[in-house]
């Protein structure tokens, strides 16, 4: 098998990164954009030794599970990897994933895994489901302000201004934007040569509140005519706060960590389910409203509290999920590493008058460790919500040293988290429940929630 040879598959499964999976001349063959069901003719792109990468060529034979997708730009933009498939089996494939992660991955039997895994939470309208865009800004042959989103695997933009995840508004905020850009010689950011003043737009919008907040990050301090620009925004019905953020670092890292508000608030409202949470650009925040309401019903269901209960929130970002737990906890500890995030927690904590809830700056594989060892803290449950990259190591050693009776693991990427819990089984805990949450349909994540009890 070598580079440019055309075989015919049948795609018979689906990898972690939602490509298609087939077998020619005892391959094992990855195909991006092939759908499980297909038949396909496909071109080799990179041989291996027992498998290969190859390019979806033709479809000859489409699968039940083909639809055709909403968006033109689903193929080159590496934002979604899933829109030739069906919702339903979507769902199953991010349901498969978990399963084969915490067998292969987490070590746990099949019959465990099978015990204790539940329905996926799907969306009834897996659409237009995103509170928050990034867009980055560029400029195209022709010389002119563009903005979109990048290929898959590259940094070329490709123009669209209304991703059909989004909210319809980012489109006219965008177009406000280029017009300013045009209007007052404000260049977009070139990432080859460092110059350029805009780099990306970032907005998000708060389901429940309608409240919007953009900000631009600039590579430089000052923008012109600032004020020109947040009027124009302003006519925008819903704005509440705009900021720029200074980020003139030669990095793919969107966000620096200056942030100067422009105008309105530096911050926005929101509620998820009867908590109101204050949201500032540096800060996390998930991105799916409808379902991180459901993706917390299900952690404080698992975390089984009484209200006499110690509890540690790591990896709090704005104390959303610990806010949810306070109000059935005596005491809530939260850690998290953004100084921003924090301050909003702790202020979202009087915003609804909880008075059990505290915060702490800092990397939960210090500070747990730290608290643990000089001040002797327990907990009856421990929660956390890693980013992708899963638990530091301390961290871990230190929940088991704790020995809380439940620990409820939130996580956005099942193989760390399948890691992650291989250790805590090694520990004495057994794993319970566990369940996948849709938050990024037509994507190929997903967010698993499990509950982890201590062996007696
Ligand atoms: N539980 C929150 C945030 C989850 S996202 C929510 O549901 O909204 C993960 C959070 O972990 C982010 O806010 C990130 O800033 C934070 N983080 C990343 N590394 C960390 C570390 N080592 N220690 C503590 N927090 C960390």
């Amino acid at each position: 098998m070598k580079k440019n040879d055309i075989y015919t598959v049948e795609i018979t499964d689906m990898g972690t990164q939602g490509e298609g999976i087939g077998k020619a001349d005892g391959h094992t063959l990855f195909v991006k954009d092939a759908v499980v069901g297909d038949v396909a003719r496909v071109k080799i792109v990179k041989a291996k030794k027992n498998y290969a990468y190859a390019r979806l060529e033709k479809v000859l034979k489409p699968s039940p599970f083909r639809i055709e997708p909403r968006c033109a730009f689903s193929r080159q933009c590496g934002g979604c990897q899933l829109q030739s498939l069906s919702y339903e089996q979507q769902l199953l494939f991010k349901e498969k994933k978990i399963r084969n992660n915490l067998i292969h991955i987490g070590g746990f039997s099949p019959e465990c895994v099978d015990s204790a895994m539940e329905p996926i939470i799907g969306m009834e309208n897996p659409w237009r489901y995103r509170n928050k865009a990034q867009y980055p800004l560029g400029t195209d042959k022709e010389g002119r302000i563009v903005t979109g989103f990048y290929a898959g695997r590259t940094h070329t933009i490709i123009p669209n201004t209304d991703c059909i995840l989004g909210v319809e508004e980012n489109r006219e905020i965008l177009e406000r934007i280029i017009k300013y850009m045009e209007e007052n010689g404000a260049s977009a950011y070139d990432e080859n040569s460092g110059t350029g003043l805009l780099r990306h737009v970032l907005i998000r919008k708060g389901f429940a509140s309608g409240q919007i907040m953009v900000c631009l990050v600039i590579n430089g301090t000052r923008l012109p005519a600032e004020r020109r620009l947040a009027d124009m925004l302003w006519q925008i019905p819903g704005m509440t706060s705009l900021s720029v953020n200074e980020n003139r670092e030669r990095t793919n890292v969107i966000l620096g960590k200056k942030v100067r508000v422009l105008r309105g608030k530096g911050w926005i409202e929101d509620r998820i389910g009867e908590v109101s949470f204050r949201i500032s650009p540096l800060s996390f925040y998930q991105v799916n409203p409808v379902q991180t309401q459901r993706l917390y019903a299900q952690a404080l269901e698992y975390a089984g509290l009484s209200g006499s209960e110690t509890v540690w929130d790591l990896y709090c970002g704005i104390g959303t999920i610990s806010l949810f737990l306070a109000q059935r906890a005596k005491r809530v500890y939260g850690v998290e590493v953004i100084p921003d995030a924090v301050k909003d927690a702790r202020k979202n904590a009087e915003i609804n008058g909880i008075a059990n809830a505290e915060f702490y700056v800092g990397k939960a594989e210090e500070v747990l460790p730290d608290k643990y060892e000089k001040e002797g803290i327990r907990a009856e449950v421990i929660v956390v919500d890693p980013p992708r990259k899963g638990c530091d190591g301390k961290c871990l050693e230190t929940m088991a040293r704790m020995r809380p009776e439940r620990i409820v693991y939130v996580s956005c990427d099942s193989a760390t988290l399948a890691r992650d819990l291989k250790y805590l089984a090694g520990e004495g805990y057994e794993l319970k429940r566990a369940r996948g949450c849709d938050m990024f349909p037509w994507g190929m994540h997903v967010e698993t929630v499990c509950l982890l009890s201590r062996i007696k």
